[in-house]
């Protein structure tokens, strides 16, 4: 909803409500008005005090002032609902109550803490104040009444000073400017000779409130303010004015959180882990966050605040040193930890503080989680029957599984590394080895038994090779969906692209990072999951899921696979979207099948050209200056395709196998250098300059939108001959064998845009597949479809649905074709489009819903009020992104495609996407 009109929606609601004189103060403690079923109308913070506070945690009393308030304070000029004050003035006397103080009192008084707390949590962006309720009578009596008086004037001091900054704006007044209570905190100090605050006496610190009074005095005019409720209402308005500072502003926009949601104000009881050596203060998890292990982890600082903890100026002890120090309140935190996990059901992320030996409750919510502790705590989570499989399915974010089957750094060595720079983590995984900056350099380095890291600017077809031999790809241009991205995912190779700070230059065999140079030969090692780029060689190991389907570790030995099988048996059952994969050669196609693929959705046919000669057959055939010259170099190409196709084919022994024909940007084949031209026409025993001037009557202005896909089979049918050739007779091969493989070979036809064009191809492979049959001897079914990749296919699918078998939407293209951007030059501007929040993620990765996904949903419907049961899939890099894939779920494509390492990620997505 845009913001104008939530706004008005909001208004609408909290006129209405106030009619029936709406709630507006929910408190906490002994007496608890909420629960964390209210959420939205609480924040994260104030509905989970009220959970802990209902199932009996000791947190300090409070109330929770509304995000409905926030609401109205924006709506209304900064003011207040008439019925708040009272409001306010009875939860504060349910805390006096409950805690036998009093707000503003000489004796005995209560100090209070203002936080704040949406329904997301939003770390750090908006304004606390502590120690509310203190002046120059309150401090005396917290002085004698704690027996502490340095720990009074401290608590004093902070609180001006976080009241003069946040409500009064004390700050600096400029970049260059310097905090004026940091100031005088120095001045102080070195006028007392101490070097840190805890060594200031009571006289010191009442020397720094006399002056931290008069700077706010002198700045604003006003004298800081010594009535309590002042004090109170001054901070509950910082604390709704901050929801609109920059900070919070820009984290919302960052996380796509509406600003309409608001804030609820959190005011609470002030407990002290800073009053002497019987009081802690803490952060903890109910399981390890890095790993899912059950055990207790986290830390805490005796005689501390908890901004200490997070602050990092001591270090903190680990929580199992609690014990020794503290072994009642250590305790009592076990006993907390085990009553959280079973009643919020899940790992929790909580604060703490020991008050004189006494534990208290501040906060608790979801941890956040590595993906590996995320599988983890899901799978015994179920074990532990504290949920059900499906709330486990949901709560593994997709992308974790992936963390399961990259080979990975050894911890220990990365914490040695160094981090050079960083790129896009385009294939997950760890990789280190030698630079190589060409194709040879990295077959040379592989053929001798070493490892390559293959560093290219960007990548080609030319460079395939060099990819296949490399541990790893480096590249320093080129985003998310670029040639070395999606072949390296494909291939399951480790690879970084886009390193803008990686300059490669290839005359002097030089790799700069900074001021670091490597030379060919150096060593480097990548992180393709977070796009880390180290110095040297950092030890790796591969996945332990890898080492089990490979047949190396039994599953029994591996807890890690143990979990993976779990994860991925409950996946396969509440899935409706099938899974195949992205893959060319037999050893693609085993590895996918041992990640649950259900079938080969893409073959992209110019990727098999690239081993040995067949590159230099394939430039013979884009080369030829007729067609007699290309009829020759196809005939060579035949076999190879064939017995490739046959490979796949066995390999995938009767599930489906999705073959498209030929559809190469021209520029990606044709050579570019002297070397590979002279190489070139020597083959073909012709000059150089006949292979120049081809080259350069081939040349194109814009490749991507030129002569290729179903163009090509056009001009030239005999291409389309020769493959429909190749796969017919491959097919036929299985049928012959001893145990016949019943293949239904799928073949599908790129870049269709008018139902002509698909006519005109599949009338080639229908006349090749009736001679194979009639000469083979064999009759078996095929199907011939198309890909929908440009926006004229997807809009006239329902022409197009007459003639095709199926659809497999070509979302690489088609968000290509349809923004009109190029997925090879986006990388360059993209970034700057989702800084200023234009595109909120790469629309190459994830599917641009509104836009390109309506093309999807156009080519479905049109497609199926042709042919009602018309197959329909996804085989763009899309397909292996759990937002995209949710998107095709509802869509009603009956399967996508990725590359083999995602086929799980895309098994869990369309699970999840089942049981939204
Ligand atoms: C596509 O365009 O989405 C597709 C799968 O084809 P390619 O990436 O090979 O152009
Ligand atoms: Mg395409």
């Amino acid at each position: 909803m845009p913001a104008k009109k939530a706004r008005k929606a909001t208004k609408k609601a909290v006129k209405r409500k106030s009619v029936k004189a709406v709630k507006y103060s929910y408190d906490f403690g002994q007496k608890t008005d909420g629960s964390s079923k209210l959420r939205e109308l609480l924040g994260g913070k104030g509905a989970n005090l009220a959970e802990m506070a209902r199932i009996g945690l000791p947190v300090p009393p409070g109330f929770t002032i509304t995000t409905d308030v926030c609401s109205y304070f924006y709506d209304n000029g900064r003011q207040y609902p008439k019925t708040l004050a009272a409001e306010v003035k009875a939860s504060v006397a349910q805390i006096e109550k409950e805690v036998g103080k009093k707000l503003g009192a000489d004796k005995n008084p209560l100090l209070l803490s203002v936080r704040s707390g949406a329904r997301e949590s939003m770390p750090g962006m908006m304004d606390t104040i502590l120690n509310l309720g203190l002046n120059d009578k309150t401090v005396k009596a917290l002085a004698k009444e704690s027996g502490n008086a340095a720990f009074a004037y401290d608590c004093y001091r902070r609180f001006i000073q976080m009241y003069g900054d946040v409500v009064m704006g004390v700050q600096a007044v400029n970049e260059n400017d310097h905090c004026p209570f940091e100031g005088i905190l120095e001045k102080v100090r070195k006028e007392a000779g101490v070097e840190l605050d805890n060594e200031l006496t009571a006289k010191d610190l009442q020397e720094l409130i006399k002056r931290y009074k008069a700077v706010i005095k002198q700045r604003t005019g006003t004298a800081f303010p010594q009535d309590a409720y002042e004090q109170l209402w001054g901070s509950v308005s910082a604390v709704f004015n901050s929801w609109q500072n920059e900070r919070a502003t820009l984290y919302r926009q960052k996380y796509g959180i509406p600003a309409a949601w608001g804030t609820a104000v959190n005011v609470q009881a002030m407990v002290f882990g800073n009053m002497g050596d019987t009081c802690a203060t803490g952060v903890a998890f109910t399981r390890d966050p890095a790993n899912g292990e059950k055990v207790f982890y986290g830390e805490y600082l005796i005689n501390a605040q908890g901004e200490d903890v997070v602050a990092g100026i001591r270090t903190p002890n680990a929580i199992a040193e609690l014990k020794k120090e503290m072994p009642k309140a250590h305790a009592a935190l076990e006993a907390v930890r085990k009553k959280l996990e079973k009643h919020f059901k899940d790992m929790q992320d909580f604060e703490f503080t020991v008050e004189d030996g006494k534990l208290w409750m501040l906060q608790t919510r979801n941890g956040k989680r590595t993906g590996l502790a995320a599988v983890r705590i899901a799978v015994e989570l179920v074990k532990e029957k504290l949920i059900d499989q499906k709330t486990a399915l949901l709560k593994i974010p997709a992308d974790s599984i992936s963390s399961l089957l990259v080979a990975v750094f050894d911890p220990a060595a990365v914490a040695k590394a160094k981090t050079l720079t960083t790129g896009l983590p385009a294939g997950p995984g760890a990789a280190s080895g030698k630079i190589c900056f060409t194709a040879p350099q990295a077959e040379k380095v592989a053929a001798k038994g070493g490892r390559a890291i293959l560093c290219r600017v960007e990548t080609t077809p030319e460079d395939l090779r060099g990819m296949i031999a490399a541990e790893g790809i480096l590249t320093s241009r080129g985003g998310v969906s670029s040639h070395a991205a999606l072949v390296a995912r494909q291939m399951n190779k480790v690879c970084v692209c886009g390193a803008a700070e990686v300059v490669i230059n290839y005359g002097s065999e030089t790799l700069k990072i900074g001021k670091k140079t490597f030379k060919n030969g150096d060593d480097i090692s990548i992180d393709g999951t977070t796009g880390e780029i180290f110095a040297g060689a950092v030890a790796t190991a591969p996945s332990e899921v890898d080492q089990v389907l490979n047949g190396k570790l039994k599953a029994k030995d591996s807890y890690t696979y143990q979990m993976y099988n779990q994860v991925m048996k409950w996946a396969d059952k509440h899935r409706k979207l099938g899974v195949r994969t992205n893959a060319d050669s037999p050893d693609q196609a085993k590895s996918a099948i041992a990640y649950g693929a259900q079938g080969i959705g893409l073959c992209r046919t110019e990727h098999m050209f690239f081993e040995g000669d067949r590159i230099t057959f394939m430039r013979q055939m884009i080369l030829a200056a007729d067609e007699k010259q290309r009829r020759a170099a196809l005939r060579k190409l035949l076999p190879f395709q064939r017995k490739d196709f046959t490979g796949l084919f066995k390999a995938m022994g009767g599930l489906p196998v999705t073959v498209r024909l030929l559809d190469p940007p021209l520029h990606e084949f044709l050579p570019h250098d002297e070397s590979s031209k002279r190489e070139l026409a020597k083959s073909l025993g012709v000059k150089v300059d006949v292979i120049s001037s081809r080259v350069h009557a081939l040349h194109e202005s814009n490749p991507m939108l030129g002569h290729r896909g179903c163009r090509l089979g056009i001009s030239y049918p005999e291409i389309t001959e020769m493959q429909a050739r190749a796969i017919f007779e491959a097919a036929a091969s299985c049928y012959k064998l001893k145990k016949p493989i019943k293949v239904i070979p799928e073949v599908m036809i790129p870049l269709v845009g008018f139902a002509d064009e698909l006519k005109n191809q599949v009338a080639v492979v229908h006349r090749v597949a009736a001679e194979v049959m009639e000469k083979k001897g064999v009759k078996f079914k095929y199907l011939v479809g198309t890909m929908i990749e440009v926006p004229r296919g997807a809009l006239t699918a329902d022409e197009i649905a007459e003639t095709a078998e199926f659809f497999s939407f070509g979302t690489n293209d088609l968000t290509q074709t349809g923004l009109g951007m190029s997925r090879d030059d986006a990388g360059s501007f993209l970034g700057q489009y989702k800084d200023l929040d234009i595109l909120p993620q790469n629309p190459f990765a994830s599917i641009d819903a509104a836009g390109v996904g309506q093309l999807v949903e156009i080519g479905v419907q049109k497609g199926r009020s042709t042919k009602g049961n018309l197959k329909l899939g996804v085989c763009g890099e899309h397909g292996g992104d759990p937002a995209s894939i949710e998107f095709f779920h509802n869509a009603g494509l009956d399967y996508v495609s990725c590359s083999p390492p995602r086929v799980p990620v895309a098994r869990l997505a369309a699970a999840q996407s089942a049981l939204k």
